[in-house]
């Protein structure tokens, strides 16, 4: 048997879901970069949004201890008791948020809980409102779910945000869902608290509709406090609240995110988690404990240099011929509209979207970014700033010099 029908041999025993879940972009492209690195070329990768920070020591420590102390038995499969008890503490201290230890489920990342929650909700037809541009796994995790992703598009002009209008109007009655993030990956947005509150009063007209909200950009806000939507009473039993310790405490390896939610979809998630994988990992969830019970010095530190971080890149963006972009209130993302160079080509290559031209930077300048299209936004590229200054003024230049030679 040749290779070709060997491969096609396996993709017909494989489920027809897997057959239909597209790879995760961000991770796709973070892999090819490894890929063309380890070949000796000298790829700049702006792909992946995780911070370039070391976890803290204290939280380093706490996790050495916890191995000493024995932490290394099957946890509760919500999670052990002090690391929702420390949630809860966190939601009150810095979002004003009562949550009971109940209301709490810890999970694999915050990826997992919102997997779980997108499992637990949605049914089979059911549609899920995920505002574009999105964050790459939700559509793919509705459509495990067997749900129809139903996409309003936030544009460049409204700072990627969408309107209580737009939300209104994409609502059926067969809408269960909606998901977003704020900040948002990949647009750096942030709602304001008004803004939240026109959504929320849209939710609140409609019977059974749900929200997932995002925070796990929380902390990476240059704006000011941040902003939830379960803060809003009226509607906070249909909140699905989102965070982990990935991006505040450049813990993205250790797996620990969370979800605060009303009883029901906590038990639910729970039997879900308790078939699949059961609790997370007892040493990564005593780090998560210290981390959020410690000092929040580290993520101000981290943050006053993703701002810096924010203002260089968008400078330098901003000049560069042809590209239209938005100074980012949060995260660590730019995400210009490139389609300026959409139609033109150096003489060999030919720019169509922004897959091709993520792939002609990849290959001409050697730097790495996300095309749009994984986000719902064919005509931008997602660049991280989660690296140096040195890198990131080094892959602007090679940028610019690339796109120049594109007529
Ligand atoms: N939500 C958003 C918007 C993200 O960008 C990410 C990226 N990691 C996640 C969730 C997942 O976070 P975690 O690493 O904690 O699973
Ligand atoms: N959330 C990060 C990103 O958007 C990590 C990659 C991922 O989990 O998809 O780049």
């Amino acid at each position: 048997m040749d290779t070709m029908t060997k491969s096609s041999k396996v993709e017909t025993n494989l489920s027809d879901r897997v057959n239909r879940l597209a790879e995760s972009e961000t991770l796709l492209m973070a892999r090819k970069s490894r890929e063309l690195q380890a070949q000796g070329l000298d790829i700049i990768s702006l792909t992946l949004g995780e911070p370039d920070f070391n976890t803290p020591d204290y939280v380093k420590e706490a996790a050495k201890k916890a191995i000493d102390e024995n932490y290394t038995r099957y946890t509760p499969v919500c999670g052990y008791n002090e690391l929702k008890v420390a949630i809860a503490n966190k939601l009150k201290r810095e979002n004003n948020l009562d949550y009971n230890p109940l209301q709490i489920l810890v999970s694999a990342g915050a990826k997992h809980s919102i997997a779980n929650a997108v499992m637990a909700l949605v049914n089979h037809g059911e549609e899920v409102i995920i505002p574009s541009p999105y964050w790459v796994s939700y559509k793919e995790l509705v459509r495990l779910a067997q749900g129809n992703c139903v996409c309003p598009v936030a544009t460049i002009e409204n700072d990627f945000k969408i309107t209580a209008k737009q939300l209104e109007a994409s609502i059926t009655d067969k809408t269960k869902l909606i998901i977003f993030s704020s900040p948002c990956n990949p647009s750096g947005s942030v709602y304001s608290k008004e803004e939240l509150r026109s959504l929320a009063n849209v939710i609140a007209s409609h019977d059974d509709l749900y929200v997932i909200s995002d925070e796990i950009y929380e902390h990476i806000n240059f704006v000011g406090k941040h902003e939830s939507i379960a803060q809003f009473e009226f509607i906070k039993d249909r909140v699905i609240l989102i965070n982990g310790v990935s991006k505040a405490y450049a813990m993205t390896g250790w797996r620990i995110g969370y979800m605060a939610a009303p009883d029901w979809i906590i038990k639910a998630c729970d039997k879900l988690q308790g078939q699949m994988t059961s609790g997370v990992c007892s040493i990564a969830q005593k780090a998560a404990e210290a981390a959020l019970n410690g000092d929040i010095k580290f993520v101000e530190e981290m943050v006053a240099t993703f701002k810096e971080r924010r203002d260089l890149v968008f400078n330098l963006m901003n000049k560069i011929p042809g590209i239209k972009i938005n100074k980012p209130d949060g995260a660590f993302y730019v995400f210009p509209d490139v389609s300026y160079y959409f139609g033109k080509t150096d003489g060999q290559t030919y720019i169509s979207n922004s897959s091709d031209l993520s792939m002609y930077l990849l290959n001409k300048a050697l730097v790495s970014m996300v095309p749009g299209d994984a986000f719902g936004s064919p005509e931008c590229l997602r660049l991280s700033y989660a690296t140096s200054n040195d890198k990131l003024i080094e892959a602007i230049k090679r940028i610019e010099k690339a796109l120049s030679e594109l007529k």
